[in-house]
């Protein structure tokens, strides 16, 4: 691979701009084929097209990928997350602590249930919420806690599930970003906390939209209700009776149900789960490789104990190294037609939560502060590795020309 060293490092004299791009390099395209292709227009010709034998299919080869207890198909990640808080009866009054370094969905939901979201900052090193920040904001109101696993790279589970235990607290996992991750040798999603994935159409694993809530199996039959309706068959069958007409609301539920259109392309994507995340790790180790020597950069860790899903590849500047903000380098990657993002605007942030709250962005000092140097450049399995090259030329050629 090439390695242009920097000026800085004194191994270069003449600066060699990378070669322009011809195309632009998209942030996070689906990995779709024609195998999925298929199995859409398999569906589209069955008699079956919503929820039927292909969720079913999904949710049981879902569910043994994991080593999970069970699974149940929905058509969110948010969707999963409000199914679980629900099921674990959370409404107003309560508190449920979460990070500020997260999609908003995952704080959203606290709101949707009545109860009330308590921010705890991260960790300055993986930016995954911080055990030590969230026994300090515990109180005699809170219910639960939803550590979201930032990037791919897993919680201290450990610590959260024994605070969890200490205060008879509950533990739901977002783990939008952690297909295929693990903590101390098993899957997140085995464990027998609620878990979140995503299926949106830019996560490791796609059905354009979609989701999946693993946990217990007791837990999962509450869930499998309240996500269609409300709407029980049990009392009927209790009976003997066969007739498939009959049903009971026995609560005003929701209408989140995967679809089996949805369900065929999760189980081929499901199939090549193994070589796409393959892939996600080749990229990244290059990108560490490439940066490791880079004294502007800071980059993303991997603790001992974890398999990381790398949803993401996340860089932060080091303060005083250039002379232009994280928003100018970006235009400055987009002028070299390389897509990037940010993950995430933290939430205290976001104008609903400043003014309920009265957030201050100090408030969360260490995610505030990442969120002003930090960048996600691309990482997917689409990309060649003459399209990661081209990401690390290009970022260090901007951190050349504006070294300070
Ligand atoms: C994408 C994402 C969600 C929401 O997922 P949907 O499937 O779009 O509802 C929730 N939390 C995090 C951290 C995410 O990145």
């Amino acid at each position: 691979m090439v390695r242009r060293r920097s000026p800085a490092h004194g191994t270069l004299s003449v600066k060699v701009p990378p070669t322009e791009r011809r195309e632009f390099l998209p942030f996070a395209p689906p990995a779709l084929g024609q195998e999925e292709i298929d199995a859409v227009v398999d569906t589209l010709r069955s008699p079956w097209i919503t929820t039927g034998p292909k969720v079913q299919r999904f949710e049981k080869e879902f569910r043994a990928y994991l080593n999970a207890p069970g699974a149940l198909a929905v058509n969110s990640c948010t969707a999963a997350l409000h199914t679980a808080l629900i099921c674990l009866g959370i409404g107003p009054g309560d508190e449920v602590v979460t990070t500020p370094i997260t999609f908003a969905a995952t704080v959203n939901v606290i709101e949707h249930t009545g109860a009330r979201p308590v921010l705890a900052d991260v960790s300055p090193t993986t930016l995954n919420i911080d055990p030590a920040a969230i026994a300090t904001v515990l109180s005699p109101r809170t219910r639960a806690i939803i550590p979201v696993h930032f990037a791919g790279h897993p919680a201290h589970m450990d610590e959260i599930d024994a605070l969890a235990a200490q205060n008879r607290l509950h533990v739901i996992e977002d783990a939008a970003h952690a297909l295929p991750a693990a903590y101390r040798g098993h899957r997140i999603g085995a464990r027998r906390n609620p878990t979140a994935f995503s299926f949106y159409a830019t996560k490791n694993l796609t059905t354009g939209e979609g989701g999946m809530l693993t946990g217990d199996v007791e837990f999962l039959e509450r869930a499998r209700i309240v996500s269609l309706h409300g709407m029980s068959r049990d009392a009927w069958k209790r009976y003997g009776n066969s007739a498939q007409w009959f049903y009971e609301i026995t609560e005003p539920g929701f209408k989140y149900n995967m679809t089996d259109i949805q369900a065929a392309i999760g189980i081929v994507q499901l199939a090549k789960l193994g070589q796409l995340h393959e892939r996600r790790c080749q990229i990244a180790a290059m990108y560490t490789a490439a940066f490791a020597d880079e004294e502007a950069l800071e980059l993303p860790v991997t603790e001992p104990g974890i398999d990381h899903a790398w949803h993401l590849y996340v860089l932060r500047f080091r303060h005083n190294t250039l002379r232009i903000d994280r928003n100018r380098f970006i235009d400055e990657l987009t002028r070299r037609r390389i897509g990037t993002s940010v993950h995430f605007i933290p939430i205290h942030l976001h104008p609903y939560y400043r003014d309920r709250y009265g957030y201050e962005p100090q408030a969360f000092p260490i995610a505030y502060d990442s969120y002003e140097r930090m960048l996600s450049i691309p990482l997917n399995p689409r990309m060649s590795d003459q399209d990661a090259m081209d990401v690390i030329e290009n970022v260090l050629d901007v951190i050349d020309e504006f070294r300070r």
